[in-house]
């Protein structure tokens, strides 16, 4: 019987409102909670006296307040202070009548944070104290991910409760350690240890989670042996026709991909097939393809995609390429209106759709297909690794096609999906234009506006790219929100759009309409475009704060230029306070210099290894939540031995395991 963990809602003060926050994180139980390692830590073992300290870092520190000066003016609060080193000013901007009292000379005041421009700290964590304080307790702060409306110390203090619910986890020691005490490790570290332990710790739980994977593989590999299911004639000459209304030709690659697809589909044996190509390779024509095969055939094709904007351009791409051939599409979110979902459902179900599009929403229990024949899943790279797993036993065993643009290397890709055959498309169309990739401190953001004034003269269109929606004095993000009120400034005559995740679907789907059509020429957006998203007319990309973006998710967020055949443009921006880290610049340098997805990951691959933040590795890159793809090579001898050992003697062990890493998402369906 599979270990039940308790909701999130069950902890004190956790309601309906923060839960829907943290499913973003993918958050839905205590466990989840207790999965969700740190990203870094601050040092809080000792305080930095303030003659020592320099702009840009972090630090732990604290001093007598020796003025506070309440500019009304400038609505700003500023606190100064001295620990008889020198002195440093704590700035606050949002603050109440309240605040104002709390400040008084002669108290005591500890801050943690970074230090800004003019030896200040704005909107740091503090306590005012009205004697001395005495040492800190010593001890390394953890701070995790998170989303809007949830700051990093609320969630801790909800993973903190979490912890002894874990008890529940099985007891199986790697390393040393159980997953109960690594976890424990990872999110209350002992100061003594200096964070040691903490690498230790979190190995152990990237083994666990890759464990849990192969476990999981083996145990499908088993059941399935991919089984029987029906072959699709592949003499129709539907595809003739959308061939030649297609207004390109397709390139050798995208037909030898076609070539075997179509092998596969005449064969009465599941296809279970990974087509790679980099960004813009033109993967989707090669879906639209096969679901006419299916089509053909009288079978349905489910086609999911990972965001609800990707689901919408593929609903309208398939619809006006197919629907002229007399094939009916469905679109199915889970955030559309519940009739017009139902409307959906039904057409799926009577078969008279034969292709449906959706987000994951697809395979949730209540979407039944008539005679599901082929499903097709893009950027799959965006799920979960368990959560694809998943996908299987909807329907009658149905072919499957999955489309990625994540490049990994071919002997890790064979390691990875072993149960997978590989097509790759190697090139990209002809006379695809080049981009120009330039990186830009924000002292020149004049000039870069300048110029795109000058290229929307041109009839060019341009993506405004930030990392956040609304302005937060504790991040340094420029706002999407903040960026619209500059450039309708600025830019006065511009048609200026504004794209968020947090908008309702009908309203993304209206902006990303009028942008591919034209009527929006400047569309400012968070990096909710930076999958798969096609508007060949766009030729001119901004990134805000460039330097805050992986190497992958840069390449994906450039690769939406540069599609049609107009020469293109990328602007890499970052803050000249404090200015980039040697690691940052290298990665920037690296995306300025090439266009080649492999090579990037390889690069990315590289850098990894110096991006270490106080001794944290960067983790749960896109296949796994808390391990890295290349540990599946560091432990795979390891790993391979323990399947072998359990599936001979435990396998209620092992199966808990797999349990542990996919028990959370109620939308899936259970394998
Ligand atoms: P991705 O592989 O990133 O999903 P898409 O399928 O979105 O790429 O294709 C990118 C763009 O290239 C689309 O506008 C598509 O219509 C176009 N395209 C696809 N194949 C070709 C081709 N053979 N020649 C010219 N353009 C193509
Ligand atoms: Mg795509």
């Amino acid at each position: 019987m599979a270990v039940k963990f308790a909701s999130v809602t069950t902890l004190r003060g956790l309601g309906d409102s923060f839960a829907t926050k943290l499913e973003k994180l993918g958050i839905y139980t205590k466990l989840d909670l207790a999965l969700h390692l740190p990203s870094r830590y601050q040092d809080r073992t000792t305080f930095t006296p303030l003659e020592k300290i320099v702009v840009g870092e972090e630090y732990f520190t604290q001093g007598i307040i020796t003025n506070v000066r309440n500019s009304t003016t400038n609505n700003e609060l500023l606190v100064e202070f001295n620990d008889d080193s020198a002195d440093a000013i704590m700035r606050l901007i949002h603050f109440s009548p309240y605040n104002v009292q709390q400040f008084q000379i002669g108290k005591w005041l500890r801050v943690y944070g970074q230090l800004r421009r003019g030896r200040q700290f704005i909107h740091p964590e503090y306590r005012v104290f009205s004697q001395d304080p005495g040492a800190p307790d010593p001890y390394y702060h953890p701070i995790y991910p998170t989303t809007s409306g949830i700051s990093s110390n609320r969630l801790r203090n909800w993973i903190l409760q979490s912890l002894p619910e874990l008890s529940l986890l099985p007891r199986y020691t790697y390393a040393g350690l159980t997953l109960q005490e690594a976890l424990a490790t990872v999110h209350e570290p002992d100061p003594k240890r200096e964070l040691q332990d903490t690498e230790i710790a979190r190995k152990r739980i990237a083994f666990d989670e890759i464990l849990a994977f192969f476990l999981l593989q083996r145990k499908l590999n088993l059941e399935s042996r991919r089984g029987k299911t029906f072959s699709f004639s592949t003499e129709n000459n539907i595809t003739d026709l959308f061939l030649k209304n297609l207004p390109f030709e397709l390139t050798d690659s995208q037909r030898n991909v076609l070539n075997e697809v179509e092998e596969d589909l005449r064969k009465p044996v599941a296809m279970r097939r990974l087509l790679q190509g980099d960004v813009g390779s033109g993967k989707t024509v090669v879906a639209v393809l096969a679901s006419l095969r299916a089509a053909g055939s009288g079978f349905q094709t489910a086609v999911m995609a990972p965001t609800e904007i990707l689901v919408e351009q593929h609903f309208e791409t398939f619809s006006e390429w197919l629907e002229p051939l007399g094939i009916n599409i469905s679109l199915l979110t889970s955030r559309m209106p519940a009739k017009s979902r139902r409307r959906s459902e039904e057409a799926i179900l009577s078969g008279d759709n034969l292709i449906a599009v959706g987000t994951h929403s697809l395979f949730q229990r209540n979407v039944q297909f008539k005679n599901l024949g082929l499903a097709i899943i893009d950027e799959q790279h965006r799920f979960g690794v368990h959560q694809r797993m998943q996908l299987r036993g909807k329907g009658n065993n149905p072919h499957q096609l999955i489309m990625t643009a994540t490049p990994i290397p071919r002997t890790l890709a064979l390691t990875f999906y072993k149960n997978l055959d590989v097509s790759t498309i190697k090139e990209l169309p002809k006379g695809r234009p080049p981009i120009h990739t330039s990186i830009h401190s924000t002292n020149q953001r004049q000039q870069v506006i300048d110029a795109i004034g000058r290229q929307l003269l041109k009839d060019r269109q341009v993506y405004w790219v930030c990392q956040s929606i609304e302005d937060n004095p504790e991040s340094k993000l420029e706002a999407t929100e903040s960026v619209v009120r500059e450039l309708t400034h600025k830019l006065p005559d511009v048609e200026i759009g504004h794209i968020h995740g947090r908008m309702k679907t009908s309203q993304k789907s209206s902006i990303m309409h009028k942008f591919r059509s034209g009527k929006i020429r400047l569309l400012i957006a968070t990096t909710v475009i930076e999958v798969g998203i096609d508007v060949p007319n766009a030729s001119i990309m901004v990134i805000e704060n460039a330097d805050h973006l992986g190497l992958a998710q840069l390449h994906q967020l450039r690769g939406r230029i540069g599609r049609g055949s107009i020469e293109s443009y990328c602007m890499l921006l970052y803050d000249p306070d404090p200015g980039l880290s040697d690691v940052a610049r290298e990665r920037l340098r690296a995306v300025q210099q090439h266009r080649d997805g492999f090579k990037l990951a390889e690069l990315d691959f590289q850098l990894r290894g110096q991006g270490m933040i106080f001794g944290v590795r960067q983790s749960g890159t896109e296949h796994f939540r808390t391990a890295d793809s290349s540990q599946i090579i560091e432990f795979h001898a390891d790993v391979e031995r323990v399947v072998e050992e359990l599936t001979q003697s435990d396998t209620e062990l092992g199966q808990r395991i797999i349990d542990t890493w996919t028990s959370s998402d109620p939308g899936y369906v259970a394998v």
